[in-house]
C-alpha cells in the first residue's frame, strides 16, 4: 500500500465523517467487548502490558533464535543490555495505549543522558532487534535516537534495521569499501555509524544511501557481486527478528507468505518458541498449522482489531465470527468465516501469480539461511535450513491448501472457494504463463 501510494505521489488521505459509527447489535456488541477487556486482564496480554514486545529480547537470545550481526550468529553477547528488562528500568518513562484498549503496550523510551539525550521512541521489539542486535550494537540511547529519526522519515524500522545490517556485513567482507559509504565507518556494533547512515538513507545521499534506500534486494542487485549473498528478504521484504536457522516452522511460514517475510502474515514461529514442535526441524505437518494460522491473521486483519488482541479470543473462530455479525448484523459461522480466511490467502496468491511471483521458486529463504549454519556453540550450533526440508515443507503446506506441486491454486479450490472467476490466473499459470 505505501509503495503504490508512493508511486503516485500520494502521501496521506484524510477523512472527515459527520455521522457516527453505528454497530448492529449495540448491546451484544457492549457486552461482548466487557467479556474481552475483562480476558485482557489476564495472562494471555501480560507480556504487553508488563515489558512490552521488548520482553522477546532474552527469550530468543536464550533459544539462540535471535539473529545477530546481520544473520551471523544467533544469539548476541550484548542481549542483557538491550534487554525488555533494562530498556524498562533504565529509558521507560511512560506506558500509554490505543483508545479504549485494556493492553496498553505502548512504552515510551526516553534517553536520560549522553549524546542522545532527551531522544524520545516508542520501541517494540522488532524495531529494537533490528537496529540493535542485528547490526551487533549494544546501546539502547542510540537504538531510540535511530528509531525516532526513522519515525521522522518515514521509513520501516524493520525494514532499515536489516538494510544497514546488511551494508555492515558487506562492508565487514570488504565488499563495499569506506569510500563508498562516504568514509562512515560501517562495522558492527558501532552505533554512530547506524545513526549516520540512516540519515544519509533517509535523504537518499551519496551512492550507498541511494542505494539502500531501495531495500536489500534491490540494493544487493544494484551492488552487483556476492552482495546477494547478504541481502536477507523474502519476496523483496526484510527479514524480522526471528533467526530461521533455528526457528524452521517460521521458515516455511515466512517462505509462503504472500507479503513476503512478514511476522504479521502468519505467527508460525509460535510454536517453535513455544516448544510445541522440534523447531530444528521442517517435517510433514507444519503444512497445516501455517495454513490455520494464516487464515486467522487474514481475518483478524480484515476486522481490523489489533493483532495482539489475538490472545484473547479463546473461542478462536467462534468469538471472531460473533465479533462480526454483532457488528455488521450479518449471520456468519465459524465455518465460514474460516473459509472467508481461506479465499483471503488464495486471493493474494492468485495476484502474486498475476505479477509472476507467486509460484513455488519464490516461496524460499534467503541465500545466508540456507549457507551460513549458526557459529555459536551450544544446541544451535551447526543449524541452517536445507533444500530437502523446504521441499518437505512446501509439499506438505501446497496440498494442505489444495494447490499443485508448483504452488498454484487448483481450479476445484477456486471453485470451491466463490473465485471461479479469476481460475483464468491458474490455468494461465499451470499452462507455463506464469
Ligand atoms: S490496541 Fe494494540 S497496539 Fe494499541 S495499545 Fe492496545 S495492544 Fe497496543
Amino acid at each position: 500500500m505505501g509503495a503504490v501510494m508512493g508511486s503516485k505521489n500520494l502521501k496521506a488521505v484524510a477523512v472527515r465523517g459527520t455521522h457516527d459509527v453505528n454497530v448492529a447489535n449495540l448491546e451484544g456488541f457492549k457486552e461482548f467487548i466487557k467479556m474481552i477487556h475483562e480476558r485482557m486482564k489476564g495472562p494471555a496480554t501480560k507480556k504487553y502490558k508488563t515489558l512490552g514486545t521488548p520482553e522477546n529480547v532474552l527469550v530468543l537470545n536464550s533459544l539462540f533464535a535471535l539473529a545477530t550481526r546481520n544473520w551471523t550468529n544467533a544469539s548476541f553477547e550484548g542481549a542483557d543490555k538491550v534487554s525488555g528488562e533494562y530498556l524498562n528500568e533504565h529509558y521507560v518513562k511512560k506506558i500509554v495505549g490505543c483508545a479504549t484498549c485494556g493492553m496498553r503496550c505502548d512504552h515510551i523510551a526516553v534517553v536520560p543522558e549522553g549524546p542522545y539525550k532527551g531522544s524520545t521512541s516508542r520501541l517494540e521489539f522488532e524495531c529494537l532487534w533490528s537496529m540493535g542486535p542485528l547490526c551487533g550494537i549494544d546501546r539502547l540511547d542510540a537504538i531510540i535516537e535511530a528509531m525516532r529519526i526513522v519515525n521522522e522519515y518515514g521509513m520501516d524500522g524493520i525494514s532499515i534495521g536489516v538494510v544497514v545490517a546488511f551494508a555492515m556485513d558487506l562492508y565487514e567482507h570488504g565488499i563495499i569499501t569506506k569510500e563508498q559509504t562516504d568514509g562512515i565507518d560501517l562495522r558492527f556494533g558501532n552505533a554512530e555509524a547506524l545513526i549516520a547512515i540512516i540519515h544519509k538513507i533517509g535523504k537518499r545521499e551519496g551512492w550507498l544511501g541511494n542505494i539502500l534506500a531501495e531495500g536489500v534486494a534491490k540494493a544487493a542487485e544494484l551492488i552487483g557481486g556476492d552482495a546477494y549473498k547478504y541481502a536477507c528478504h523474502i519476496k523483496g521484504l526484510e527479514l524480522p527478528g526471528y533467526d530461521l536457522r533455528t526457528l524452521k516452522t517460521a521458515a516455511l511460514g515466512f517462505s509462503v507468505s504472500f507479503r513476503g517475510a512478514c511476522h504479521l502474515r502468519n505467527g508460525a514461529y509460535s510454536p517453535d518458541v513455544k516448544g510445541k514442535v522440534n523447531r530444528f526441524k521442517i517435517e510433514k505437518g507444519r503444512g497445516k498449522m501455517i495454513a490455520d494460522e494464516g487464515n486467522m491473521y487474514n481475518i483478524i486483519d480484515s476486522l481490523i482489531v489489533c493483532k495482539f488482541s489475538r490472545g484473547t479470543y479463546y473461542d478462536g473462530w467462534k468469538d471472531l465470527a460473533n465479533y462480526y455479525t454483532l457488528a455488521t448484523g450479518i449471520p456468519m459461522t465459524p465455518e465460514e468465516m474460516t473459509k472467508d480466511g481461506e479465499r483471503i490467502e488464495n486471493l493474494a496468491r492468485l495476484f502474486n501469480i498475476r505479477e509472476g511471483k507467486g509460484t513455488r521458486k519464490y516461496d524460499d529463504v534467503p541465500y545466508k539461511i540456507k549457507n551460513y549454519p549458526v557459529p555459536d556453540e551450544g544446541p544451535a550450533k551447526g543449524a541452517c535450513v536445507n533444500d530437502e526440508e523446504m521441499a518437505i515443507g512446501l509439499d506438505d503446506y501446497y496440498s494442505v491448501r489444495g494447490w499443485t506441486a508448483d504452488g498454484v491454486p487448483t481450479v476445484e479450490k477456486l471453485k470451491a472457494l466463490g473465485l471461479d472467476d479469476l481460475a483464468y490466473i491458474a490455468e494461465k499459470a499451470n499452462k507455463g504463463g506464469a
